[in-house]
């Protein structure tokens, strides 16, 4: 079953086709075909091709509108967050897909606060999340927590710059964090190696906590194994995008047409697309897991922590209940009141015919 998932990992992807419908668990499925939501945000300085590796991930143009603003603009802007929703289906399988872009990020001369609005605005969906939780209507939430962040690393650097250090520390506790280098093709596969060793030496030197994959389960096949381990080695991803179809060898491919080649974004050897999507495909209930239980249940208990008052669990529960009891008041009031009307009538009754 795992390994099914997989088929298309070693091999070259079928263009046109993002992957979703088959998912690794029968749990998974089941939750797929009610419809899925997702959300992944993605961070990085601008120009580093997030909208490309975007639209090439799941086969859709999601900036159809987008204008890019000039360096003066820049300069001046703070970090806008930009969330665009897509329901893509294949197969039957529902996918209602949002994508929060953080334009502006990195962009201004001073660099220092902006970060500040993409934690509000993971702080705000929480925010969000608990007081839905805490109403009437729990069962229809929309759930908006980011469930997953790509973290665009440059490849021309010689490893992390301190805002992007900053940043994933900042984040950690509030976000999966997954790191990509991003214009896979602008490095040769040595360059490519170093690079990446020295961001993974980065993130444990300054303790930044990005996604762990999960461990499989001993009873998986080998197969499965070898490939999530392959995923695990292969973080940080070094991914290309592209949404041009070009033919190569008799072939449809996506992929960057260079004067001395072709860079296919879907080719293993080429770059690790298909590993990060297989990674995002094969994890999203796994990354709705650990958005519940841990950096969702850490904002929770920080809430607790600072006494700002929680949203009373179900008060609109108690409010209605309180208004049941009310009107049951009301009620027997009014029967009461009734009683002592019949009463007196019938007191005045007897006091008539006494009298006469
Ligand atoms: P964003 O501002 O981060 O969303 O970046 P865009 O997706 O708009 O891309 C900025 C520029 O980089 C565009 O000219 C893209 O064609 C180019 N680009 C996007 N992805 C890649 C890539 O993987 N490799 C290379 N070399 N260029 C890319």
């Amino acid at each position: 079953m795992a390994s099914e998932s997989l088929k298309n990992f070693s091999g070259l992807e079928t263009p046109g086709y993002v992957g979703f419908a088959n998912l690794p668990n029968q749990v998974h499925r089941k939750s797929v075909k009610k419809g899925f939501e997702f959300t992944l945000m993605v961070v990085g300085e601008s120009g580093l091709g997030k909208s490309t590796l975007v639209n090439s991930l799941f086969l859709t143009d999601l900036y159809p509108e987008r204008v890019i603003p000039d360096a003066v603009e820049k300069t001046n802007q703070t970090v806008k967050l930009d969330a665009s929703t897509v329901e893509i289906e294949e197969r039957g399988v529902k996918l209602r897909l949002t994508v929060v872009d953080t334009p502006g990020y990195g962009d201004a001369i001073d660099n220092t606060d902006c970060f500040q609005s993409i934690i509000q605005y993971i702080d705000d969906q929480f925010e969000r999340f608990l007081r839905d939780e805490s109403g009437l209507n729990r069962r229809n939430i929309v759930d908006n927590r980011i469930h997953c962040c790509f973290y665009f690393i440059s490849p021309t650097g010689h490893g992390l710059k301190p805002l992007d250090i900053e940043f994933m520390k900042q984040l950690h506790n509030k976000v999966n964090i997954v790191p990509v280098i991003a214009k896979a093709d602008v490095l040769t596969k040595k360059e490519m190696q170093r690079l990446k060793d020295r961001v993974m030496g980065e993130i444990k030197e300054n303790g930044i906590k990005i996604y762990p994959l999960p461990d499989c389960d001993s009873d998986e096949d080998e197969e499965y194994k070898e490939q999530m381990r392959q995923l695990r080695d292969a973080v940080p991803f070094a991914v290309c995008g592209a949404t041009a179809l070009l033919e190569v060898k008799g072939r449809r491919v996506r992929g960057r047409l260079y004067p001395w080649g072709v860079v296919e974004v879907e080719n293993p050897e080429h770059c690790d697309f298909i590993k990060l999507r297989t990674m995002l495909i094969t994890h999203m209930q796994d990354l709705q897991e650990v958005t519940q239980e841990v950096h969702y249940e850490n904002y929770r208990s920080e809430r607790l922590a600072k006494g700002t008052p929680m949203p009373k669990r179900n008060a609109s529960v108690d409010s209605v209940d309180s208004d049941k009891a009310l009107q049951e008041k009301d009620a027997e009031l009014r029967r009461m009141q009734e009683m002592l009307d019949q009463m007196q009538r019938q007191m005045s009754l007897q006091k008539q015919q006494g009298q006469a």
